[in-house]
């Protein structure tokens, strides 16, 4: 993987230093964003390059080339490619799809917070990301300027929770909220600190994977002055887990940021057991605690990712028997009315003295609850 990324950048920024390829200003500025560029580092299908030319996408296409040269290292390139390069698949809407199937904007009070839960609410600080994910859920308004978020409405955010007492969990998100200044992260977070209710802090990134040299060590010294700061940390695929990425995830471990890690099951890309063992066992080694398996909701032009429930039920079965108990995150579906965790079912009957269950390794088992009765 090392020698991969190395080759890309000779390849394709030849004159650029070392200096400058580390540094995230230079990722960001020299994104992948024009249809010829793509052309020329990418291996697109007719379909892809159809979809890149088109109108019709509802997000930007926008890849880092440190993201860039990691697709292009993995072995089946055309994997992760896919979920950051459109497809005409892209502009199908299914009859159950949505542009905002979490109804966000039905729980959102004042722009950019979403209310959905009585004691933590969801922090939309930026529309941007440094590489837009096909099957995002918020592409109704991620990555497009018309929705520009401005520091008033952070304002008007902030204000909203100091008057909101309940409120104990913060989760700064967008957009990617990395992709914001040091200063200005610095200015949400050192007012959200101000709030007496306010207990954790939780940043929801994909950064980390798409542009780990994001994680310089003045930010995260930074950050840690906020403590206690979480950080739920978007990654799909063990390939993602690069020698470049854990040493950024080693920095916010180090500094004591709590992390979870939040994957999309994606068809195609990562809904194969042996993928998610691998992935979960590089995050446990990274210190990040697998939180949460997505189904993938049902957005509009979702549809060449989206699996069934059962995938999902039955890939988590799989993970209980291969992986340690800390490997194993919560398989969650987010329909409109709130998240819902859903496991294999475990209780298999009952009667009067007690139960037969099925343990993690599908074994039949009574539980005795004859004194109890
Ligand atoms: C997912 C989500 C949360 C966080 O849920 P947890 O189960 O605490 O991780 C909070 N607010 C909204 C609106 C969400 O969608």
């Amino acid at each position: 993987m090392k020698e991969t990324i190395e080759r890309f950048k000779k390849q394709y920024f030849p004159e650029v230093s070392n200096q400058d390829w580390n540094s995230w200003h230079w990722q960001l500025k020299n994104r992948f964003v024009q249809p010829n560029s793509l052309k020329k580092v990418f291996n697109l299908s007719a379909t892809e390059w159809s979809a890149i030319n088109s109108t019709q996408c509802r997000l930007p296409i926008s890849i880092t080339p440190y993201y860039a040269a990691v697709i292009q290292a993995t072995q089946e390139s055309r994997i992760l490619q896919k979920t950051v390069i459109p497809d005409e698949e892209e502009f199908v809407r299914m009859p159950d799809e949505s542009i905002d199937p979490l109804i966000e904007k039905e729980y959102s009070p004042v722009p950019n917070i979403v209310h959905r839960y009585p004691n933590r609410v969801l922090f939309l600080t930026t529309q941007n990301c440094a590489v837009y994910c096909r099957y995002c859920t918020r592409s109704r308004m991620v990555g497009d300027d018309e929705y520009h978020i401005t520091p008033e409405q952070w304002q008007e955010g902030i204000n909203y929770i100091k008057n909101h007492t309940e409120i104990h969990d913060v989760i700064v998100s967008g957009g990617d909220p990395l992709y914001l200044t040091d200063g200005k992260i610095e200015g949400i977070l050192s007012q959200l600190r101000q709030i007496k209710h306010v207990q954790i802090i939780r940043l929801g990134t994909k950064i980390p994977i798409t542009l780990p040299q994001r994680i310089t060590d003045e930010w995260v010294e930074m950050l840690r002055r906020f403590h206690p700061v979480y950080l739920s940390l978007h990654v799909i695929h063990p390939s993602e887990i690069t020698e470049e990425v854990k040493i950024s995830l080693a920095k916010l471990a180090d500094a004591g940021i709590v992390m979870g890690s939040q994957t999309v099951l994606l068809r195609g890309i990562n809904d194969q057991p042996e993928i998610l063992v691998d992935l979960m066992e590089k995050l446990l080694c990274c210190r990040v605690r697998p939180y949460a398996l997505f189904i993938c909701d049902p957005v509009v032009g979702s549809l060449r990712f989206r699996t069934t429930l059962q995938t999902g039920l039955t890939l988590i079965e799989h993970l209980r028997k291969n992986l340690s108990g800390y490997g194993v995150p919560q398989l969650i579906v987010d329909p409109p009315g709130g998240k819902v965790a859903l496991s294999p079912s475990s209780i298999i009957s009952r009667n009067k003295g007690g139960y037969v269950l099925k343990n993690g390794c599908g074994e039949e088992i009574y539980y005795s609850e004859s004194s109890l009765a």
